[in-house]
């Protein structure tokens, strides 16, 4: 170990070193790390209750190629491997280091391998950032040291990595005391370590590896994109997955994300977090219906990354898209020997968003003269036929090209085994057929049919539709959208909001005004008086609404009165609210009594803006009014979206069929909302300096032709950081 004094005196070389530093392309790759041929492990033992004892073993098991060097000062040999009592005493540069020290001794040992030359310190030790303030000074520390030695520091507090790509094991779990790594093109990178192994051994049960599976911790250096970019470039990896709680670099990961996109490679995710709450759920609507969940889902989105509900959901998935080659899957067949389950199948699949495939007359047609039944069509039931007749019927529905892949819904019978088979070997290989064995143990002869063709089965219907969401969502990813969104609508004008933080709804309507989004008009009055000669000027019947800046839901507390049919009204109006509100509010201060011109008719809708600290402005639309938060059905993007794209996220709510028109009601004016979403969008992007968040609740939504108009307003400004973005990789 290096004393303090040698410590200083290689931190004072180093600093001169700085002075011929490359740029930071310079730094080594997780490539050239992982293209490592020689590894000291220091903290090696032979002692298998300990990190370092169980590391070791595994790297020796799995019998990696290059060079391994021990370091220990208590041993001359580890399981017959010669080590070196220091770090400076090996006889050649590591290229990759790894250390399991105590906690002190840890940055003396960074220190150390980097100085030796290693070109990547993996630090298994944890208790730094991840322990508190100190431990994140150390941590800070090792990176400053690994950067001036040109190497790159993975972790600390990190499982290391299982690459059967590479035969590299530098991970301590139980879970590898396997004779052999099953190597699949699957990348993993997660920011669970424990998850890694778990993962693994799942796997393996079903025949199933991975490339390289790599755990990040606290990513005091290197992080999540580093390595899934690495994974994008890797020709050993051709789906990736990742789990991931929180972003190091938003902007990193949108333009590895878009990489991912031209590429084609799928990228699964699995994120922690779901159910966190919006930050500012007290002001608006908007930021309580927008989360950081909700951004995050819709960055994913934009750029084709498929999130999944679970971590078995994502390792089948992944099978799934390797076995059939990323096959796109769009339309569904379903067969079934019950037609009670497939029945229920096809409810489910519904609600899922995932659609059934059309067969052809004559698919149908043949259907039922091989089946023997009255009618045929998907789903294809197929009763207490013989194993050669389903897969006559399988070869059918694979031969019709309506579907591009079968879920085959399996209940007890005889032949079970002969039945999956013949079903599976008639589909050939490359047309997805993916089984759900209902049975128990009564069906393992037919399960294990399917593991030796290496067919995808699920024991149970819920996991074959989390499957199926998942593969439906992959390949939507448009790299054009991008650059469509980025056309400004013509004569948009960049406008300076009033000072304030919290505006409300008269000069919120001001700015929207501005930038050409309609809005009903009004005045405000001090007092009735003013308010019956203000709606003089306006076309009744009129509403009148309480200004208050201690007021966040006016018709909370009676702040609002529609449909006034003339003057008297008016007065009558501003009186009643007086009263009512200092009754209900009695320390609000009243400013004065908003006068406006009543909308009629109109389907109620809320757009909103929802700065995101990760990803800045989201733009927000969904069903609006009183009930919003009770409806939660909302579409949310990154600001700004063109008007195509505001009616895409239209046509994702559930109240999509609305806006068609349901009940012979005529359809509302899609164009005219989209047009609305795109300029509040531009709105956001160009006040992404300043606009926290900003609630549009309603926009009263005409039909057909009809238009649409703001009839309220709110919003937050704050001086906002910059977030990154469009940075390239
Ligand atoms: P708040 O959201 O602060 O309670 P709003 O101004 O949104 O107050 O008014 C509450 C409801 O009253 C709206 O959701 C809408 O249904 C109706 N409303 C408000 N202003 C108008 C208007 N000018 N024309 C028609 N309906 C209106
Ligand atoms: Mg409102």
């Amino acid at each position: 170990m290096l004393t303090q004094t040698r410590l200083r005196h290689d931190l004072t070389s180093l600093e001169t070193d700085e002075m011929t530093m490359r740029s930071d392309d310079a730094l080594p790759s997780v490539k050239e790390i992982l293209a490592a041929e020689s590894i000291v492990v220091v903290g090696a033992s032979e002692d298998q209750s300990k990190f370092g004892g169980r590391l070791f073993r595994m790297l020796l098991r799995h019998r990696f190629k290059g060079r391994i060097y021990p370091v220990s000062s208590s041993r001359k040999e580890l399981f017959g491997v010669l080590t070196y009592p220091t770090v400076a005493e090996l006889p050649e540069a590591p290229a990759l280091a790894v250390i399991l020290v105590p906690r002190d001794a840890a940055l003396a040992t960074v220190q150390a391998c980097v100085e030796k030359g290693a070109k990547g310190v993996i630090v298994v030790t944890a208790q730094f950032s991840d322990a508190g303030p100190e431990g994140a000074e150390i941590e800070r520390q090792m990176v400053e040291i690994a950067r001036k030695g040109r190497a790159r520091l993975w972790g600390p507090n990190c499982l290391g990595i299982i690459s059967p790509a590479k035969r590299l094991v530098l991970n301590s779990s139980l879970a590898l005391d396997v004779d052999h790594l099953v190597q699949s093109p699957v990348g993993f990178v997660s920011q669970s370590g424990a998850l890694m192994a778990t993962l693994f051994d799942k796997a393996r049960r079903r025949g199933f590896g991975f490339s390289h599976m790599i755990s990040v911790g606290n990513q005091a250096d290197l992080e999540l994109c580093d390595f899934v970019d690495f994974l994008l470039d890797d020709p050993d990896t051709e789906v990736i997955c990742t789990y991931v709680e929180g972003l190091q670099d938003p902007a990193r990961f949108r333009a590895v994300a878009a990489k991912a996109c031209a590429k084609g490679k799928p990228w699964l995710m699995l994120k922690s977090g779901r159910t966190e709450a919006g930050a500012q759920a007290a002001f608006s609507h908007t930021a309580s219906l927008a989360g950081s969940f909700r951004a995050f889902e819709a960055v994913c989105e934009e750029h084709g990354i498929v999130l999944v509900d679970d971590q078995d959901a994502m390792q089948m998935l992944a099978a799934c898209l390797v076995r059939y080659r990323n096959r796109p899957f769009r339309h569904l067949a379903v067969m079934s020997p019950s037609g009670g389950s497939a029945a229920l199948a096809c409810d489910r699949l519904s609600e899922a968003g995932i659609p059934l495939a059309q067969f052809d007359a004559e698919t149908d047609r043949a259907l039922k003269t091989v089946l023997g039944a009255p009618s045929a069509g998907n789903p294809v039931d197929f009763s207490a036929s013989s194993p050669g007749v389903v897969g006559k019927a399988m070869e059918l529905v694979a031969r019709d090209g309506a579907a591009d892949a079968a879920l085959c819904l399996i209940t007890t019978a005889p032949v079970l085994d002969q039945t999956c088979a013949a079903i599976a070997d008639s589909a050939g290989r490359d047309f997805p057929t993916l089984f759900v064995i209902h049975p128990g143990e009564s069906a393992d002869t037919a399960r294990a049919a399917l593991v030796d063709r290496q067919v995808p089965y699920f024991d149970s219907f819920d996991d074959a539709i989390r499957v199926l969401k998942g593969w439906h969502a992959i390949g939507r990813c448009k790299p054009a959208r991008a650059s469509q969104d980025d056309e400004r609508p013509a004569g948009l004008t960049h406008v300076t909001w009033p000072v304030g933080e919290a505006l409300g709804e008269f000069e919120t309507k001001a700015v929207l005004e501005s930038y050409g989004i309609p809005v009903n008009r009004g005045s405000v009055a001090k007092d009735a008086e003013q308010a019956v000669r203000i709606s003089a000027g306006l076309i009744f019947p009129v509403v009148v609404k309480v200004v208050s800046s201690d007021i966040v839901h006016k018709s909370d507390v009676g702040g609002v009165i529609l449909d006034l049919p003339d003057a008297a009204a008016v007065g009558d109006a501003v009186r009643s609210m007086q009263a009512r509100v200092r009754k209900v509010m009695p320390d609000a201060v009243i400013d004065g009594y908003l006068v406006q011109e009543m909308v009629g008719g109109g389907t109620e809708f809320i757009v909103g803006v929802n700065f995101d600290r990760d990803f800045g402005p989201m733009i927000v639309v969904g069903v609006g009014g009183v009930l919003v938060e009770l409806l939660d059905d909302v579409a949310v993007a990154s600001a700004p979206v063109s008007p195509t794209r505001a009616a895409e996220m239209l046509g994702s709510l559930k109240a999509a069929k609305l806006l068609q028109g349901i009940r012979g009601r005529a359809p509302l004016d899609v164009g005219a909302l989209s047009k609305l979403v795109s300029r509040v969008s531009w709105l956001a992007s160009d006040h992404r300096d300043r606009l926290v968040e900003l609630d549009v609740n309603p926009v009263l939504v005409r039909s057909n032709g009809g238009g649409c108009v703001a009839v309220d307003g709110r919003a937050l400004l704050r001086d906002l950081p910059a977030p990154k973005l469009n940075v390239n990789v």
